[in-house]
């Protein structure tokens, strides 16, 4: 065991920080106060969970996908108990003005899409030979070369700009390669062909759900790091960190009832956006990695949440549009994700709206999004049933836009950061990617041993873990 004790102070309660907690208190050998800060009330970041009408509800469709790694599943199964559920996935998805099943699935895909649909995807291959082959530079390029116009206009380009704001020219290549796991026909049609069964042995086609909401997991790991003397301080936001002269840091915190106060830290873990923290630690408005922390950007969400009378509304746990006609991008019905039928008589959906800060959208009221939403699922063939109330929430910074360019400035802040090794930005804000909970909390259990009995951190052995999270694709 170290010799004197080490305050280690983790900004963020989502999958990411509880991970790292829970991963760093079961190190005996390491002598540790452990303090999480959460700006809200409660544990789980964009992965919580609420009950509204005795239903639990997510912030938009949320699944612990079986690529989970096995030591981390064990640990989530050891900690939530039988209450993990492992279920089947039946979503669909509307192209064309029909509906998929999704995952894709060959033979539905060939008996549903239209046959202008099908015929363009053919040629497309044949044309392949003949596309330029050049290095790509955006997620238009990338895409247009490996899958050809067809699967891109209809499906990938539309979808970009619904969810990042932005023409799909004007997007990183990177997120091509992070966001598409199938980026030729060929992918596309073995990835769909493991999702028929006996094919896969993986059970490419279940996730695994918590049976009070996906944040039953961040809930459980919170109660587990507060049982192992770790605390968690909810309901308040870090204002600002100064670096001390001799070692560690002087962290200014405001809780919501506007009292202020001052803790002391050796080692500061974050898991909030990799943007903000540089504003908190920047002092010179000239700093160039405030500049360029100012300059990348995120998407917000609107969820908006429609009450009806009925047990459930549809069978299909997840709806996905990628189609810029619909105002959403997904709809999910929360009993189908528990699968459980009660309680009786209600059911609630959950509509995913992409949006920018201070937009239309973000601004609209309950009423105006009730429309829009309403005529959308008509539109869709999907119209509520009995509807008796609606209500919304808002979450900012769900997806990093990496708009062309977006990495150099990445790398600004990420050297400036290194300059300070006893502050670690990571999970899926700190490092400003898209990953998924698996992910973030791989990188957690990665952090966590990197740590050195003295508070020393092995920067060569993280530098080699930050490799291999770069090569993560996002699970849909
Ligand atoms: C719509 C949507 C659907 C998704 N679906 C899935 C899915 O099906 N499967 C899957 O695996 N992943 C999914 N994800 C991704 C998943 O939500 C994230 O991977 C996961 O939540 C990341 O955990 P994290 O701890 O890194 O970050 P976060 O969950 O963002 O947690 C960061 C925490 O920091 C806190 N914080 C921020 N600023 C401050 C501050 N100044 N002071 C104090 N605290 C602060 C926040 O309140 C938050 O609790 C989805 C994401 C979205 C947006």
């Amino acid at each position: 065991m170290s010799s004197e004790k080490q305050t280690i102070i983790i900004l963020g309660a989502g999958p990411a920080g509880l991970m790292l907690a829970f991963k760093l208190l079961q190190r005996a050998e390491l002598n540790i106060e452990l303090i999480i800060i959460e700006k809200r009330n409660h544990p789980g970041g964009i992965a919580a969970s609420f009950q509204q009408e005795g239903i639990w509800l997510d912030y938009g469709s949320h699944r612990l996908h079986p690529s989970t790694p096995e030591h981390i599943l064990n640990d989530i199964k050891n900690i939530i108990g039988p209450s993990l559920l492992k279920r089947v996935r039946n979503g669909r998805i509307r192209l064309q003005g029909h509906y998929l099943k999704f995952p894709l699935q060959p033979l539905d895909c060939l008996v549903h899409l239209p046959v202008s649909f099908i015929f363009g995807i053919f040629r497309d291959i044949l044309k392949k030979p003949f596309r330029p082959s050049g290095p790509a530079l955006s997620f238009a390029d990338q895409l247009l070369h490996g899958l050809g116009p067809t699967i891109c206009e209809k499906f990938y380009f539309p979808y970009a700009k619904k969810l990042w704001g932005c023409p799909p020219d004007q997007i990183d290549v990177e997120q091509a390669r992070k966001r598409v796991s199938a980026g030729t026909v060929s992918k596309i049609v073995k990835k769909m062909l493991s999702f028929l069964p006996g094919v896969n042995s993986s059970e490419a086609n279940v996730f695994y759900y918590p049976e009070e909401g996906i944040g039953q997991i961040s809930e459980k790991l919170a109660a587990k790091v507060t049982d192992m003397d770790g605390q968690i301080i909810y309901d308040t936001t870090v204002t600002g960190i100064t670096m001390e002269k001799s070692r560690g840091f002087s962290i200014s915190v405001k809780k919501h009832n506007d009292v202020h106060k001052q803790l002391k830290a050796d080692f500061i873990f974050s898991t909030i956006p990799v943007t903000r923290i540089v504003s908190l630690l920047a002092s010179k408005r000239s700093c160039p990695a405030l500049t360029a922390a100012e300059s990348l950007t995120h998407r917000n969400m609107v969820f908006f949440y429609l009450l009806m009378e009925c047990d459930q509304w549809q069978v299909v746990d997840a709806h996905y549009f990628p189609e810029t006609d619909y105002i959403f991008s997904r709809i999910s019905e929360g009993k189908n994700y528990n699968g459980t039928l009660t309680p009786r008589g209600k059911t609630i959906i959950c509509c995913e709206i992409p949006c920018q800060h201070d937009d239309e959208i973000w601004l609209a009221d309950d009423e105006k999004l009730k429309r829009l939403v309403l005529a959308d699922m008509k539109k869709g063939a999907i119209p509520a049933k009995n509807l008796v109330k609606v209500f919304s929430k808002r979450q900012t910074n769900v997806y990093p836009v990496y708009t062309i360019g977006y990495s150099k400035k990445l790398r600004v802040i990420e050297q400036y950061l290194s300059k300070i090794p006893t502050l670690i930005s990571l999970g899926r804000q700190g490092l400003f990617t898209h990953d998924n909970i698996h992910h973030t909390m791989m990188m957690a259990d990665r952090a966590a041993h990197c740590l050195g009995i003295n508070g020393q951190w092995d920067v060569d052995k993280w530098e080699e873990f930050c490799n291999e999270f770069s090569n993560y694709v996002v699970v849909d």
